[in-house]
Parts: C-alpha cells; structure tokens; sequence
C-alpha cells in the first residue's frame, strides 16, 4: 500500500502543471491503494470528495511542498475517521463495572472454524488492568460451543484471575447474570462478560447477546473484530451495532497480513472509536490503540517517521548522533529510561521527542492525566535511584528478581508491587524500542518523504 501511495505521490511531484487532472489522478492511485488495504469503498469515495474541499489547487500549483499538502491532507483525512468524536467509557479502578465482548466467529470469517478473538481478547483485556492492579474477573457466558469454558478458564487460570461458568447449564443469561452477582459480591471492579459469536441463525444470535446485555447492564459493551475479515468489516460491525449498545472496538489479529483497513470501517459503522489491537495469540500482545501510528502504517509511512521528523527538529544537531546510536543498538537499559523521564520532566527537546513514541504517549502520559502521569513518573525515579549501577546498566529484565525488588521497594519507602509495575512498564517500552534496532537512520530531509 505504501508504495503505490507515495508512487503516485512522486509522480504528481514531477508533474510540472498541478492541474484538476493531474491531482484527481493522483488521487484515483491512492484509492486503490486504500481498497487494496480493506477500506470501505464508501469511506474511501468521501475521504476523497474531502480531500478536494480541502486541497487547494492555487496553493499546489503555486510549486512548493505539493506533496506535504497532499499527504497531510491525506493522513489528517484517516485520523478523523478514526476518531468518532467521542471517547468511550473507561472503566474506574475500584468502582464496579461490567464490560461484555460481543463478535461473531465462523463463516463471515475468513477461516471457518476461527473465532473473531473474544475469548483470547477478554482475557487480554482482564490482564492488562490486573497489571496495573485492577480486580478482574471472567465470565464465560457461551455455552453453545464445546470447549467454550475450558478455553477460558485455561487462559483465566494461567493468568491467576478468577472466572465463573458452567459445563452443565445451557442458559447464558443464567450464567452471565449469576457471575456478575458473584463477582459484585466479590468486590471486582472489571466484570467481564465472554459471550458466544457461533454462526448461527444472524437473529438468534443477536437475540441472545441482547438477553445477556439486558441481564447483565454492562457499561460498555466492546465489539472484537478479526481484521482479516475484509470489505466485510462495515456490515457485520454495523449488524452488531444494530442489535446492543456497542461501545468501543477492539480489532484483533493485527500481527498478520491483515492490512487494517477494516478498523476504519468498525469506527464508522458502530461511531465507536478503538480501543485496543491484538497482536498475537499470547496474553500480552495487546495494545493500546494509537491513531495516529497507525494511520502512518496505513499509509506505509513507517512508525517511526514522525519520530524521526521530530528528532532532526528539536534536538540539537550536536546530540542526535549520540541518541541515535542509542536507538539503533536496541539496548533499552533502565538508565536509559531514568535519563528520557528526566527529559519528559523537564519536557526539553528530547522530551517532545519521547513524548510521541507510541507506546510513551498513549499508556504512560495519557492525555488530560498529565498531572499523574507525572507523579508516576517521579515516582518511578525515585525508585530507580535505589538501584546499583549494574541494575541500570543491564537491559536483562531477569536480572531484577524478586529479593532486589523488595530491597529497592523498601530503599526507596514505596510498595514491591509499584517496583513490579514499574518493571512492567521498563519491558513494554523495551520491546518498543527493540523494534528500533538496526534501524537505518535517515538523513535530514529524507524522512518526510512518504
Ligand atoms: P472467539 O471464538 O471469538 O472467542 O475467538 P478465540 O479467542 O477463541 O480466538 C480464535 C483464535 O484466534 C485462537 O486461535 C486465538 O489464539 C487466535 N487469536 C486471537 N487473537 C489473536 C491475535 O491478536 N493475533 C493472533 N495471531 N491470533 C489471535
Ligand atoms: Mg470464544
């Protein structure tokens, strides 16, 4: 996709006369690349009616920087129609709530007998807060499909959190709502509810999903799409908007050939915005869903390539090499981490720069949480400073076990377990920043090119 796009980018910015032709042409090219990608046809004919409105040929013809206008025009184009206008509901740490994972499985996928990801997805969902120390809970209110339970309760109990359900009884209203009660009970602050996505008769399913979210009043109901469904996206999540009160989306399978597209189309049909992706099988391949990298990947521009841009703009010429050395290496070391919360802190340039990494800005300094995001990040500092030279040096996460962590807790007066959280959030902008290795650096200039 990215190719096609920034061919027919770079075959508008030969062109010596921008006129109507030449940009409707363009823009035909990179039509067909977003088709190629699974976007909506319908989207994709308004994104381009858009475009229009918004380009000015006057400014185009007038010569310079023809292909930044296009392209940012583009790029703020799909970032709109990632954003439904509203957030969904978070769920509070220590308030109860109840979130239901509706989806379907079987043939409108593109493998038969593979499952959109609910189950996998919930469990994912219910460990990614129990981290970040939440009480959640499973319920596992399908049962049509042999194995249904078990799959959960594996997957429940490999992550230590608690589940509910039943071999023997064949209502899921039942079972949802004898969960729910227990886990209430229980005092859970995430009650999560796995409902059945079998392929059977379309209205008997849904049927049954608005029994269960009459039963159960969740406070957000979250639609789990495989994203290698295809031009199928838009429907099928619109079906499902159609029949209960869907309220964010997560799209799964995102580590595949599946091209993304489809994302689009969910936000569009059900005017909910995503959530989270997955990205793999395991209990951690699960990220929080960042707009505007994404739509860079869409486009084929790289993850990096605002990062970059935004490196040769702020930080002094004299550093970058430095910094980018770092980056190339891959080594992500707790000292590393220490010196760019330093940065962040004093929001200096390298500070803006961190600031857009992906996985910086969406889960470590969430927007309007600035004043949090803060204090975390003191208060991570705080604990660093209670390591040895070794501990900031190694980028082996092993090496922290679990005696240096209660040594470091009780040098630096906080809980063992803001260590462990600490460590957590140490490996996941690790694993960000392995992506980086080997990494060739772009000189000045070529990296805004798409
Ligand atoms: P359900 O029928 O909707 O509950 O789907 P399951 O949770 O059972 O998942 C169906 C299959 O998809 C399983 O083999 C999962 O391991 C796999 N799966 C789920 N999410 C992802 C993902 O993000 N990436 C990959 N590669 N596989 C996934
Ligand atoms: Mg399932």
């Amino acid at each position: 996709l990215g190719g096609s796009i920034s061919r027919a980018i770079q075959q508008m910015s030969n062109a010596t006369i921008i006129d109507e032709k030449v940009l409707n042409e363009c823009l035909n090219e990179i039509t067909r690349a977003l088709l190629q990608s699974d976007v909506q046809f319908k989207l994709v004919r308004d994104m381009q009616t858009n475009i229009k409105k918004i380009v000015n040929l006057d400014d185009l013809a007038a010569g310079h920087n023809k292909r930044k206008i296009i392209q940012q025009a583009i790029f703020n184009e799909l970032c709109k129609m990632l954003d439904p206008g509203k957030p969904a509901f978070t769920p509070k740490k220590g308030k109860t709530s109840v979130v239901m994972f509706v989806g379907l499985q079987g043939k409108l996928c593109l493998h038969p007998h593979v499952g959109s990801g609910k189950t996998t997805t919930c469990t994912k969902y219910a460990y990614y807060h129990q981290k970040k120390g939440w009480k959640p809970a499973l319920v596992c209110a399908d049962t049509f499909r042999a194995g249904a339970f078990d799959q959960l309760k594996q997957n429940a109990t490999k992550a230590k959190i608690p589940f509910y359900g039943s071999y023997m009884e064949s209502d899921p209203v039942k079972i949802a709502v004898e969960g729910v009660e227990r886990f209430k009970k229980e005092n859970c602050d995430l009650i999560i509810v796995d409902t059945s996505g079998r392929h059977k008769q379309e209205a008997a399913l849904f049927e049954e999903m608005r029994q269960v979210s009459e039963a159960t009043k969740p406070d957000l109901v979250i639609f789990v799409m495989d994203s290698s469904i295809g031009q199928a996206a838009f429907d099928q999540a619109q079906a499902f908007k159609q029949s209960v009160a869907v309220g964010a989306v997560i799209v799964t399978k995102m580590d595949g050939h599946a091209k993304g597209g489809g994302a689009l189309s969910a936000v569009a049909a059900t005017k909910s915005p995503v959530i989270f992706i997955g990205t793999g099988e395991h209990m951690d391949e699960f990220e929080v869903f960042d707009v505007k990298p994404f739509v860079s990947r869409l486009l084929g521009m790289g993850d990096w390539s605002g990062f970059m841009d935004k490196i040769h703009e702020v930080v002094p010429m004299d550093q970058q090499p430095e910094l980018l050395q770092k980056l190339s290496e891959g080594n992500f070391t707790l000292r590393i981490m220490y010196e760019q919360f330093q940065n962040i802190l004093k929001m200096g340039p390298i500070g803006q720069v961190f600031s857009m990494l992906p996985g910086f800005s969406a889960e470590l300094m969430p927007k309007g949480r600035e004043k949090e995001s803060q204090a975390k990040i003191k208060r991570y500092m705080t604990m660093m400073d209670s390591m040895t030279n070794e501990e900031l040096d190694s980028s082996n996460p092993k090496l922290m076990n679990e005696s240096r962590m209660m040594r470091i807790a009780r040098g630096s007066g906080r809980h063992i377990r803001e260590v462990m959280e600490m460590m957590e959030e140490y490996k996941r902008l690790a694993k960000i920043w392995s992506k980086m290795k080997g990494l060739k650096i772009p000189k000045k200039g070529e990296m805004s090119a798409l």
